[in-house]
């Protein structure tokens, strides 16, 4: 699994991290996504799927 996230289209929401706290933070000073781990283990996809699925601005697409 490959992550991809349009940064410039997030919302700050942090829906992903609360879903995947291994493999999405936040920035401190603006609250944008960062892809901590952009090649998740099998054991972290399926909290990646769920931020894909949580994320209200739909910009975190997984390529397997
Ligand atoms: S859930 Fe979506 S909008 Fe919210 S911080 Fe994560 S990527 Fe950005």
């Amino acid at each position: 699994m490959r992550i991809i996230v349009d940064v410039d289209k997030c919302i700050g929401a942090g829906q992903c991290v609360t879903a995947a706290p291994t493999v999405f933070a936040q920035n401190e000073d603006d609250g944008m996504v960062i892809v901590l781990d952009e090649h998740p283990s099998e054991d972290k996809q399926a909290g990646v799927r769920s931020a894909i699925r949580l994320c209200p601005a739909r910009v975190i697409v997984a390529e397997d």
